[in-house]
């Protein structure tokens, strides 16, 4: 972390049109235990566009009601030739986008919608501190692949278990922190505010994105802030989910 000034960069807002999509699986992979990849096709994904490695997707779902559910998701992969997106959901107890995961059958179908738009952030920075939990990594993972060759990247990354750990594919100079729940025990913000003061100080000019529930984000992008004296304008953080709320998203910044 650094007390020196911010880079002058600012990220950019961009906005997409939105496009509903009505997908059919064609591959359901567990690619851990507690992750499970799924992957979809259609002809509408040909000109599927995400800019951003934290971009997200609506998924629109049917209530017991009738009613019309949506959940947020990364779009963790695609290929406009092959017209695929993949979506890796982090499997919990409850609610109607693990349900239908859980239960996902190839030729299933899903509605989407988004990206509405991207927050990109520009290859300018020296360092990339991702931090973020299960509901994370599809971003954390994208981002990771997509840096430029040799940039310093560390992730730190809250598991239940090694099990959970992933590895991705990168030329970025990558250095991965999991903090596992089964060793570290269950307070995920005290396991990475120390996973944090372990770093070595840094150089000015780096980025720090955020995200997971909602208090773990918004007390360490404070930390981040006020600790460690990053500038929030280097900074992006946001509740991916919030503890006992039902599709809940804050943006914190
Ligand atoms: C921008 C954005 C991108 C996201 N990308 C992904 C992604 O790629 N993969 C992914 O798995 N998730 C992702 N999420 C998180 C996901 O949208 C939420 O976890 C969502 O609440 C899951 O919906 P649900 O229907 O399963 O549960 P809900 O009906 O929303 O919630 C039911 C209950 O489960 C709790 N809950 C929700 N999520 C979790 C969790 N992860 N662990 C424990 N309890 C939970 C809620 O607090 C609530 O009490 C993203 C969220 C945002 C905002």
């Amino acid at each position: 972390m650094s007390q020196d000034a911010p880079t002058a960069t600012r990220l950019k807002r961009v906005r997409i049109e939105p496009k509903r999509r009505t997908l059919t699986v064609v591959a359901i992979e567990a690619l851990t235990p507690g992750m499970r990849r799924i992957r979809f096709q259609s002809p509408a994904l040909q000109d599927f566009s995400s800019l951003s490695p934290d971009d997200h997707i609506k998924l629109f779902f049917t209530g017991a009601d009738g009613a019309t559910i949506m959940r947020d998701y990364t779009p963790r992969g695609f290929d406009n030739a092959a017209a695929t997106l993949v979506i890796d959901f982090a499997l919990h107890e409850a609610g109607p986008a693990t349900a239908w995961a859980i239960a996902a059958k190839v030729g299933d179908t899903l509605e989407i919608g988004g990206p509405r738009g991207s927050t990109v952030v520009p290859d300018v920075f020296a360092w990339y501190l991702l931090i973020g939990d299960e509901t994370a990594l599809p971003a954390i993972a994208r981002r990771v692949e997509e840096l430029p060759p040799g940039t310093a990247v560390t992730t730190i990354v809250t598991v239940d278990s090694a099990k959970e750990i992933q590895s991705f594919k990168t030329t970025a100079n990558w250095t991965a922190e999991w903090v596992l729940r089964d060793i570290a025990g269950q307070d995920d913000i005290a396991n990475v505010r120390q996973a944090i003061g372990r770093l070595t100080p840094t150089t000015a000019n780096g980025f720090v994105w955020i995200a997971g529930e909602a208090q773990f984000a918004r007390s360490l992008r404070v930390c981040l802030i006020e600790e460690h004296g990053h500038p929030a304008i280097d900074m992006k953080a946001a509740g991916y989910w919030v503890r006992g709320a039902e599709g809940a998203h804050q943006p914190l910044d």
